[in-house]
């Protein structure tokens, strides 16, 4: 039996990993690296075969954060060149929403910048998630505004909400080395809240922080606890006039590896290539999708990504599909495509640049 078969034979059965399990994948060297991605490709195409979910973020909110994570261009002190902006208007989500899911997004995901809503916030929400779903009443909408205080959930819940993101990045062990001003065990709560409401849970990491093998593993495991559906992995740009400016400690091959064990901790959950994919993935986008069954579309919230339309290409090159294209109803169901132009992208006006990571990530 080949060297990572038992794992994949283990996802298949929806086992989990062990710690040591883990450690192994992320320690395996580049000679065995596509029987790794082989392997974790089974269960990826078990659970999902060649279909891929594009996800389409709307920056509602820019800038001016009072917390600190190192990793983030709009947090307290940073001099990174972000647009700064405050709540857009629902027409003017309604119209960066419509782009994404014309494009072919299945989820379109609300992202705020700030430590949490205040309750003001969660209730101007509403007519902007009411107008997404009304309009595209198959695509789901997720929202993610950071740390959720009791009921916040629960009223999201019947905004129409359908999920919500909020990331443990790291490891408990070393969350505070990457953010002071609120704690791993707050972001744990958060999820927990979100989950409590009927919120379908989205939680993820951020790779290449510093982190060592152990602390990706730890944090999978963490993650693994919270049994989130959704599982984005970021790969971190270290943007100027953030702390972690300049840190490029990541390659492709690291990249799939991550992937890979993020895959095979969750067999069966959303796996969504998220922030960095293009300049850390960079030619081996495509082999991602062997292990990834999720990524965002174009340039996602503040950063220039692929642009759609090579997005799209480069998911048909490989023999894969996008969730939705079939007519399968992930999308909002006006007329024979679901009512999108792909591959033709209308990129939304209310969008910055600046900065690759979600804040709330
Ligand atoms: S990740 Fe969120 S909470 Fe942290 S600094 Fe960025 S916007 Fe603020």
């Amino acid at each position: 039996m080949a060297r990572f078969d038992v794992l994949s034979d283990k996802a298949l059965r929806r086992d989990p990993l062990t710690r040591e399990e883990l450690l192994g994948v992320l320690g395996s060297g580049d000679d065995d690296l596509m029987d790794l991605v082989a392997a974790a490709a089974r269960p990826r195409l078990r659970f999902f075969g060649r279909t891929v979910k594009l996800n389409y973020l709307v920056n509602l909110k820019s800038g001016l954060c009072p917390e600190d994570c190192t990793y983030c261009s709009q947090r307290l002190g940073s001099t990174a060149d972000v647009v700064t902006y405050t709540w857009l208007k629902p027409d003017q989500a309604a119209e960066a929403a419509r782009a994404g899911v014309r494009a072919g997004a299945a989820r379109v995901c609300l992202v705020a910048s700030g430590r949490g809503p205040t309750d003001r916030d969660v209730d101007r929400l509403r007519p902007t998630i009411e107008g997404i779903k009304a309009e595209h009443p198959g695509v789901e909408v997720c929202a993610c505004l950071g740390l959720l205080s009791d009921g916040q959930a629960e009223s999201l819940r019947a905004s129409g909400a359908d999920a919500y993101n909020h990331n443990l990045n790291t490891s408990g062990e070393r969350y505070s080395e990457i953010c002071t001003t609120h704690t791993f065990d707050d972001r744990v709560e958060t999820v927990g809240k979100a989950k409590a409401a009927g919120l379908s849970p989205c939680s993820g990491l951020i790779a290449g922080m510093g982190e060592s093998d152990a602390d990706l593993a730890d944090a999978l495991l963490a993650l693994r606890a919270l049994d989130p559906d959704s599982v984005p992995v970021n790969f971190l740009i270290p943007f100027e006039g953030t702390p972690l400016a300049g840190r490029w400690d990541l390659d492709p091959q690291r990249c799939l590896r991550i992937l890979a064990a993020a895959r095979l901790a969750f067999p069966d959950a959303e796996v969504r290539l998220a922030a960095g994919r293009e300049v850390h993935l960079r030619g081996l986008q495509s082999t991602a999708l062997y292990l990834a069954n999720s990524i965002f579309l174009g340039d996602y919230l503040t950063s220039e990504g692929q642009a759609g339309r090579a997005d799209l290409e480069m998911i048909r090159d490989a023999g894969f599909t996008v969730l939705g294209a079939d007519g399968d109803g992930a999308n909002d169901g006006h007329g024979a495509d679901g009512g999108r132009e792909r591959p033709d992208l209308v990129r939304p006006r209310h969008r910055g640049t600046g900065t690759a990571l979600p804040p709330n990530a």
